[in-house]
């Protein structure tokens, strides 16, 4: 007997494969982006309560032969904030992968404060951003025009499947409830 099909398309290789096909999208108009290893995980463990981290982007943090990747990491929690807020925060990852590229510092206070650089960054890759005194300029926001539009749809492939809230909780390790997202910077 053959393994059904149903197991080639299991919740977790859909997750992946969106968030994959979104970055490769986000890499063609911008081909400074560098290759990541993509993860997925608890948004609140190890934040103050009522904080939710969204994403980071994390250097050198997988070794694959000889080459050290980056980490880029989404929390479960913030997927059900839909398709265009997600691509925000892969954006702003993105953003911080150009940083990392081109040895540029975009941030300060262990990476919460952005900086002006990140600013420049940010636009580069389309976002719109908005200073807070003590984050920076990391307030994200997606202009839906040109491109932008193409990348939601792939994310939206996924996190619009079905039930994505119930999803994102299971993903986020349980501790999410709809509505219970507040806006914390991505770092
Ligand atoms: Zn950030």
């Amino acid at each position: 007997m053959s393994a059904p099909a149903a197991t080639l398309t299991t919740i977790t290789t859909q997750l992946v494969s969106a968030f994959e096909a979104a970055w490769r999208a986000i890499q063609q108009r911008h081909p400074d982006v560098p290759e990541v290893v993509v993860t997925f995980g608890s948004g609140t463990l190890g934040m103050k309560a009522g904080q939710t981290r969204l994403g980071h982007f994390a250097a050198a943090r997988w070794q694959h032969g000889e080459k050290q990747l980056p980490e880029l990491f989404i929390s479960g929690e913030g997927l059900q904030r839909g398709a265009l807020e997600v691509l925000g925060t892969l954006l702003h990852e993105a953003a911080h992968g150009l940083a990392h590229v081109r040895e540029i510092k975009d941030t300060s206070r262990q990476g919460r404060y952005h900086n002006a650089k990140f600013k420049a960054l940010g636009e580069e890759v389309g976002l719109t951003l908005a200073e807070d005194k003590t984050i920076g300029w990391s307030l994200t926001t997606v202009l839906m025009i040109g491109g932008a539009v193409r990348g939601v749809s792939m994310v939206r492939d996924w996190t619009s499947a079905s039930s994505a809230a119930a999803i994102s909780a299971e993903v986020g390790g349980g501790g999410a409830r709809p509505g219970s997202v507040s806006r914390a910077p991505s770092s």
